[in-house]
């Protein structure tokens, strides 16, 4: 018993660092602005003390999220300081993904609607211009019936269901959830956020770009979209500030 409390002790005493806080709220905040959450999804940041803990609002809508807001769990998806707080049903996505794909410090899980019909139509999201360089990668497609069979509600709501999400996106920064949404990671919270941003207007610009080309499209080639991508993730600060700015407008 008291191991157990020490444990736990020891485990919460690095608090993570305030300007990580900030940029997850401002995160929660900026995805909601833009677009790409809504009343559902969620972003995350790998703890900056413990590489097996990560920083996740409770269970509500982005647009409302505030640093008290925020709970840290482990990679069991438990949280460590709940305070009578509710966690969200998918925070299995999060704990899995980071399990899996140590290099990975933010993930964006959302509903972002414009993905959506490249989840079910088998037309590959791809790079249709340099901000979406980061889609050249490949964007894989999770179907959630091979690792839940039949009868899902869709939601990825148990560890077995996060890891087979992490084992589908692999290495990729963006994958596609049939039928549901998307999951996008980043090397900081900053960079999701951009990818998040991006992968929804890349996917809008795409379905226009095929129906007003018959299906007829150029796309970024692999080394364009790897140059652009490298040459965009230096940038980030820049849109960042702008978005932020915006979002959190209300705020004074
Ligand atoms: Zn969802």
């Amino acid at each position: 018993m008291i191991l157990a409390a020490t444990s736990v002790a020891a485990r919460s005493t690095g608090s993570a660092d305030a300007e990580l806080i900030d940029d997850l709220v401002a995160a929660n905040r900026i995805l909601a602005d833009q677009g790409v959450l809504d009343g559902f999804g969620h972003v995350s940041a790998r703890h900056d003390k413990d590489p097996n803990l990560f920083l996740l609002a409770r269970s509500m809508a982005s647009a409302l999220v505030t640093a008290t807001d925020i709970m840290t769990f482990d990679f069991d998806g438990n949280p460590i300081d709940p305070r009578g707080r509710t966690a969200y049903l998918e925070r299995f996505i999060h704990s899995e993904i980071y399990k899996a794909h140590p290099g990975v410090r933010a993930v964006v899980h959302s509903h972002s609607p414009a993905v959506i019909p490249f989840g079910v139509v088998g037309v590959a999201l791809r790079p249709i211009f340099h901000l979406g360089g980061f889609l050249g990668a490949g964007v894989p497609v999770f179907e959630i019936r091979d690792a839940g069979g039949e009868t899902t509600d869709m939601l990825v709501r148990n560890p077995e269901l996060g890891a087979a999400l992490a084992r589908t996106l692999g290495r990729a920064p963006v994958g596609l959830m049939r039928g549901h949404g998307d999951v996008v990671v980043g090397r900081s919270v900053r960079e999701a956020v951009f990818r998040a941003v991006y992968t929804e207007v890349n996917a809008r610009l795409q379905s226009e770009a095929l129906r007003l080309g018959q299906g007829q499209v150029v796309f970024l080639n692999e080394e364009e979209a790897r140059r652009a991508a490298e040459t965009n993730s230096a940038q980030v600060g820049r849109p960042w500030e702008l978005w932020r700015a915006k979002a959190l407008a209300g705020d004074r």
